[in-house]
């Protein structure tokens, strides 16, 4: 198949079946925009960021169909539980201020009824339950806003879940940790296991009533960042019914680029926290020579091996456009089509990739409201906080 033969037929491929993107932080960017500073009206989503990679014209040209928009916050930040508010709001006017493009997507449904409107589902994921202050219900609470997923941590781990960057402390979740999931598990809410380790994510699968999601994770095989799946995990989600969403961030894409920044960074593969990036990947390479750039063949590498590893029922995508570096090929939200053009021309079936673009992580997010629906006849809202839930 020729490129452009492939591109048309990936375009018509993702008008039938839109891009379900597990993973952006377009909240966090805005809200860091030194000129906006978290008002999505001055951001301007309605033009084209050239510096950035998310605004309405390219995930039009993207055929993003629903997007997981990120209320994301640093472990580090103060005041967790009104961060995750302020993030949760974020995605609120974003909503608000776009209503002809965002359809306020709150399960599963809503993601047909945006595609027969022309619009794009918005959905919302807290990203790092540091923000609920060991407590369980702001959990609730967030539900309630509209929240149908949660990752529990981000790069650090927390007094009650193992982060994959940072050393364990709770034998992946401890008591109060397994509280967190069940009660998710009974409001319907997708619980994720991306950023945890990877016993958290084995004791995630053993306790968890519903399917889980993986929402910005590549194979470890392929590239040995602790932030990516290894394969017990990957076929386990057989049996879980999961799915493990494939991610563009190029240090868990490229094990060259991997390798090449290990010299900088921890053994959980954490880098120290820099005030200045850009001038920290300057002074790396006047010192190793340049980074190597990771590729869009090398995101459908890991795809290839996700679909073998895991099966083709268990594999989605997950760019986390984040307002950084991102693959040569993958630049922007715009670039969906050319991945998917890719693994047409690695021999996809057309089926397959409608799979992979959004029927796979909508299996998982009906199957999980419905087990929802069902423990919330079995059982009243879990409360209390960490030191209710004694023991490892
Ligand atoms: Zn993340």
């Amino acid at each position: 198949m020729q490129d452009d033969e492939a591109l048309t037929a990936a375009r018509a491929l993702l008008q039938r079946a839109p891009v379900f993107d597990g993973h952006n932080d377009l909240p966090w960017v805005i809200r860091q925009d030194k000129a906006a500073r978290g008002d999505v009206r001055a951001y301007d989503l309605t033009r084209v960021h050239e510096r950035g990679d998310t605004d309405i014209p390219r995930l039009r040209e993207g055929h993003v169909g629903a997007q997981f928009w990120a209320a994301f916050q640093p472990t580090s930040a103060p005041h967790p539980a009104r961060t995750t508010l302020e993030l949760i709001d974020v995605i609120h006017r974003i909503e608000a201020a776009h209503p002809d493009v965002f359809l306020p997507a709150r399960g599963a449904a809503d993601f047909e009824r945006a595609r027969r409107a022309g619009k794009i589902a918005s959905y919302i994921v807290i990203e790092g339950g540091v923000g609920l202050e060991n407590s369980l219900a702001p959990l609730r609470v967030w539900h309630a806003a509209g929240a149908r997923m949660l990752i529990p941590c981000h790069n650090e781990t927390l007094d009650w879940v193992d982060s994959a960057t940072d050393a364990p402390r709770n034998g992946g979740f401890n008591a109060f940790g397994r509280a967190v999931i069940a009660e998710a598990n009974r409001l319907g809410m997708i619980v994720d296991g991306a950023h945890l380790s990877h016993d958290a994510i084995r004791k995630l699968l053993d306790v968890s009533d519903a399917p889980i999601l993986i929402s910005h994770s590549n194979a470890f095989t392929l590239c040995d960042h602790p932030r990516n799946a290894p394969d017990d995990v990957l076929r386990r989600l057989k049996d879980n019914g999961g799915v493990v969403m494939a991610t563009f961030v190029p240090g868990f894409v490229s094990q060259p680029l991997r390798d090449w920044l290990k010299r900088s960074r921890d053994g959980y593969g954490k880098a120290p926290l820099a005030s200045d990036p850009k001038a920290q990947l300057a002074e790396l390479e006047a010192r190793q020579g340049p980074a190597p750039r990771a590729t869009l063949a090398e995101v459908a590498d890991h795809i290839d091996y996700l679909v073998k590893t895991a099966g083709v029922d268990h594999v989605g995508i997950g760019s986390d456009f984040f307002g950084g570096p991102q693959p040569q090929g993958l630049e922007h939200v715009g670039r969906f089509p050319y991945l998917f053009a890719e693994l047409l021309k690695r021999g996809h079936s057309e089926r397959d990739l409608a799979k992979i673009s959004s029927r796979n992580v909508l299996r998982v997010m009906r199957k999980v409201e419905e087990i929802g629906e069902v423990l919330c006849e079995a059982r009243e809202p879990a409360i209390g906080r960490l030191e209710d839930y004694p023991g490892p």
